[in-house]
């Protein structure tokens, strides 16, 4: 086995699942309040759950949804928190993992047909044309140990007429254990039998199974070759939203040549990301959740000037400490008003500097426009009349770091050493 996947119930175990991925390779955690978990305890409140989808190895949100067989929490209170999970993956374009007892016909019908995000109903074992209807639109279905009991020949009849590419299967470990190993702790590595049920239900081999049910696993999961972005991420303490992939420069050094994202985050884009999306991201952190919140980009956030400004805006009401990261050429596109529009909401500017003079920048960061260097310079002097701004170089070979030091000196500016 390659890759685990451990969700949360509680917000003390999604915590623990998310820490949990961090120190094993190969591990992702899913975080989110489990409905049997949620009783008036504000401890199991899911206001918490944002700030654990934000570490860097959280790639679901879950579980989640309704359990009507257990009488334990109001009906109500498991909607509305179903609800809100459903809004959180979708926010956080993450995948969400679904528990459904006796309720399946409800969860349906509270998803309606327009979840943005793939959904695993996990662990199921409900009424086959809730299934089919689940599988029309697009939903995976996830199945455990209970397929492998020999009298469960319901269960494996469903297996065997959903389309192949719909299925996963899960341990639910450390319950539900598969036939061989009934009545023990049930364990990932069992996993296997169920995947020699399904093997069997197929008529294919164990080996072609596992390739098909890898596949579909990673499609769920948003892995592999299907791996999403991400639009938000902590780092050093600090919310970075990362609003754009497209930048005027082509810089010697830039991250985006030589790998997909930083800090555990895969933040390459495919396609700019949605508006909706990245307000609603906005609206949904909390202030606390880090000491500034930068406006970045795997590329130039400036790329999307009218979007910055109303994200960057929103965020200032919102009581955050706003930070933008630019190489400081907008000029060159577009007017000091608009530039001076833009920066209004910043507390702070930090440009990315990388060069003492026009011939080294354009040597350098290898701009679109030659005059760049000239426009960075004109830049600097209208941000720094509204924000606080420093100057920063990365350390990498051909970048002068001493004479950028001494530009920033010059200049009376803060200067600062990346990388
Ligand atoms: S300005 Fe930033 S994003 Fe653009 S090429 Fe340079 S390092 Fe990369």
């Amino acid at each position: 086995m390659t890759q685990f996947m451990v969700p949360g119930i509680s917000l003390e175990s999604s915590l623990k699942a998310a820490l949990l991925s961090e120190t094993r390779t190969g591990v992702y955690a899913a975080a989110g309040i489990h409905p049997n978990e949620l009783d008036s305890d504000s401890s199991c409140s899911p206001d918490e759950i944002p700030e654990i989808l934000l570490r860097p190895r959280v790639i679901a949100v879950g579980e989640t949804g309704l359990d009507l067989y257990r009488d334990r929490v109001p009906e109500k209170l498991q909607i509305k928190v179903f609800k809100e999970h459903i809004k959180l993956a979708e926010t956080f374009g993450l995948t969400l993992i679904v528990h459904s007892r006796s309720a399946e016909r409800k969860i349906l019908d509270i998803m309606g047909h327009d979840v943005t995000v793939p959904v695993i109903m996990h662990c199921y074992t409900g009424p086959a044309d809730i299934a089919r209807e689940a599988v029309d639109r697009g939903y995976f279905i996830g199945f455990a140990g209970v397929l492998t009991f020999s009298k469960n020949h319901r269960l494996r009849d469903l297996a065997g007429s959903l389309p192949a590419d719909r299925i996963l299967i899960e341990t639910d470990a450390p319950y539900l254990s598969p036939e061989p190993v009934r009545g023990r702790r049930n364990e990932p590595c069992n996993v296997k039998y169920i995947a020699d049920t399904i093997s069997e239900i197929w008529g294919r081999s164990p080996f072609d199974t596992a390739g098909t049910l890898m596949k579909n696993s990673l499609k769920a999961m948003q892995l592999g070759p299907n791996r999403r972005t991400d639009l938000v991420y902590l780092l050093y303490g600090n919310i970075y939203m990362n609003i754009t992939g497209t930048c005027t420069n082509k810089c010697r050094f830039c991250v985006k040549s030589r790998t997909d994202g930083i800090g555990g985050y895969y933040l390459k884009h495919h396609g700019e990301p949605s508006e909706e999306r990245l307000d609603s991201i906005i609206k949904t952190l909390s202030p606390q959740t880090g000491k500034e919140l930068v406006f970045c980009g795997y590329g130039e956030p400036t790329m999307r000037p009218e979007l910055l400004r109303r994200l960057a805006g929103s965020a200032s009401d919102r009581g955050f400490s706003v930070r933008l990261n630019t190489n400081g050429t907008c000029l060159a596109r577009l007017s000091p008003e608009k530039t001076a529009e833009i920066l209004e909401p910043f507390d702070t500017v930090s440009v990315s500097l990388n060069a003492s003079c026009r011939e080294e920048y354009n040597d350098i960061c290898r701009p679109a426009d030659e005059t760049s260097w000239d426009r960075m310079m004109e830049f600097i002097e209208l941000a720094r009349r509204v924000a606080s701004i420093r100057l920063t170089a990365v350390r990498y070979p051909g970048v002068p770091i001493e004479s950028v030091k001494k530009l920033a000196k010059s200049l009376s500016l803060p200067f600062r050493i990346r990388g």
